[in-house]
């Protein structure tokens, strides 16, 4: 709990109730002696019944205290602030000082969404503008803001989709196909959306099986989800011929973009044949996923589509901005006013700070640092990778410790574990489901070539230990203030626990 112990073995530090002190934190002034003497002691003037018989059981702490508790629960996070943060699929990548401070103007934060559109001309010109960059980006026609997160923007995409074939009277049309290699919400989204849900294989590349593809379409067809660069980091480079097959059986082409900073840039998913495209602004455009804050999904669609994205849509008549929520076409909402407009504020400084040259860079920079990972991890015992090994990755590398598990018995979640004795942040672990002991690695353009070395090390170190002291690794960690959480009575509502005192209950009744 004190400095000194800091980085070392067990450091932790207790809650704020398990602090004993009787001190005060505020100092109340006194009363003004007029009012004492008029008004008397204002405890006796509460009704007893409502009175507390016992003092509460918490600390009394001064305010230093509370200070010292905070920061040193911050120290002990790890945050994209603090060092490479490898979480493949969620482009852990720096988010600009100037961002953070722009969507922090007063002029921003004190906004109401309520006020009249006259006064908020600023706020939706920028909205304005950031839908058009994002057209301009992507090869799409119009976007919608709105979307709170990627899985809202499938939901959104599933839904105009839904809404598209209700409208042309094909509403047979209620088949999703999703790769096997999808992420976890594009099969969730369509299936909430009232969609059945049918399972393409990949091909032994890694990418779409053509073959499987024209086995699965049928006039039952709505669409197909599809990331590119997929979640194995590779392009679909039959994108071209894909988009055809799917148009031709009658169905729409969605693009999960959470992979767009692979191709960002580079390419863009309207020219590939995509009917509908979802960014993650918290991924690529500067706000880091996973931060618990606000996200932001914007949904693109082709001209086709327009009339079904929600309302409103911000308009320019040519002297004033405003909101449009004539369109009866339209889905309806999906968020509350206008989206998580702070995310919205980073994306479109981050855009303007970087313009496009400096967006593709991104990517270029993106690209190169995983694809000197991807050669350099290639050469340490136990780790492979499958699907196509030399082919170069996009923004991420998909890493297999399958054999590892095989030969020391370390599973790619022991790996993990040890790598934060080593002051990393582990991978994503356990996904894309189609590889055995996976651990997805994205290093972003952040990533400096020494911080990339520093990583193949610790991993190099690990596969040492593997193989010469298994149980080391697989007790990991042991330097952090937590040791290995159970996930799945962390996760189990039965063992929930959402505050001191029930945990004390639990504790006492286990
Ligand atoms: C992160 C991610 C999503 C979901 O986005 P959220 O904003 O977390 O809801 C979907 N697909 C892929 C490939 C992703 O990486």
């Amino acid at each position: 709990m004190h400095p000194i112990e800091f980085r070392q073995a067990s450091w932790s530090e207790p809650l704020l109730f398990e602090y004993k002190g009787q001190r005060r934190g505020i100092q109340l002034p006194r009363l003004h002696p007029k009012i004492a003497r008029e008004v008397g002691d204002p405890l006796k003037r509460i009704p007893s019944r409502i009175l507390r018989e016992n003092p509460p059981l918490i600390p009394g702490l001064s305010e230093i205290e509370v200070v010292k508790h905070f920061t040193r629960l911050s120290q002990m996070n790890y945050g994209v602030d603090t060092g490479v943060y490898p979480l493949g699929s969620c482009t852990m990548k720096y988010n600009p000082r100037v961002c953070e401070d722009l969507a922090h103007l007063p002029q921003v934060e004190l906004l109401h969404p309520l006020q009249d559109e006259a006064l908020v001309q600023g706020a939706l010109e920028l909205m304005y503008r950031l839908e058009r960059w994002l057209c301009a980006l992507t090869g799409m026609h119009r976007f919608t803001l709105q979307p709170a997160a990627g899985a809202q923007g499938e939901l959104t995409g599933c839904l105009i989709m839904r809404a598209y074939f209700k409208y042309k009277g094909e509403e047979q049309r209620d088949e999703m196909l999703v790769p096997d290699s999808a992420h976890g919400t594009n099969p969730s989204s369509a299936a909430m959306c009232g969609f059945k849900v049918i399972e393409l294989p990949s091909a032994e590349s890694g990418c779409v099986s053509l073959k499987a593809l024209k086995a699965a379409l049928s006039e039952r067809t709505a669409g197909l989800m599809l990331t590119n660069p997929n979640t194995l980091g590779l392009f679909e480079e039959s994108i071209l011929e894909i988009a055809d097959l799917v148009h031709e059986a009658g169905g729409l082409l969605y693009y999960d973009g959470a992979n767009l900073q692979g191709v960002m840039g580079k390419a863009r998913p309207g020219d590939m044949g995509f009917d509908i495209v979802h960014l993650n602004l918290h991924k690529t455009f500067s706000t880091p996923h996973g931060g618990g804050g606000p996200g932001s999904g914007p949904v693109g669609v082709t001209q086709e589509l327009e009339k079904f994205l929600p309302v409103p849509l911000v308009e320019f008549d040519g002297s004033k901005y405003y909101l449009d929520y004539d369109r009866p076409f339209s889905i309806g909402k999906v968020h509350g006013f206008y989206g998580n407009f702070s995310v919205l504020v980073k994306a479109f400084a981050y855009i303007l700070l970087m313009g496009f040259k400096g967006l593709r860079r991104a990517c270029e920079v993106a690209v190169v640092n995983t694809n000197y990972f991807a050669k350099k991890v290639r050469e340490i015992k136990g780790f492979t990778i499958p699907f196509n090994p030399y082919k170069p990755r996009k923004h991420e590398v998909v890493v297999s410790a399958e054999q590892l598990l095989n030969e020391t018995g370390v599973s790619a979640m022991d790996v993990a574990k040890r790598l934060m004795d080593f002051g990393l942040h582990p991978p994503t672990v356990y996904f894309p489901l189609i590889v055995k002991e996976p651990l997805m690695m994205e290093f972003t353009e952040s990533a400096t070539k020494e911080e990339i070395d520093a990583y193949l090390e610790a991993l190099r170190k690990i596969s040492e230990e593997s193989y010469s002291e298994p149980q080391k690794v697989k007790s990991a960690p042991h330097s952090t203030s937590v040791r290995r959480v159970d996930d799945v009575r962390a996760n189990h509502p039965r063992t929930l626990c959402l505050s001191y005192r029930m945990m004390m209950k639990k504790q006492l009744s286990l």
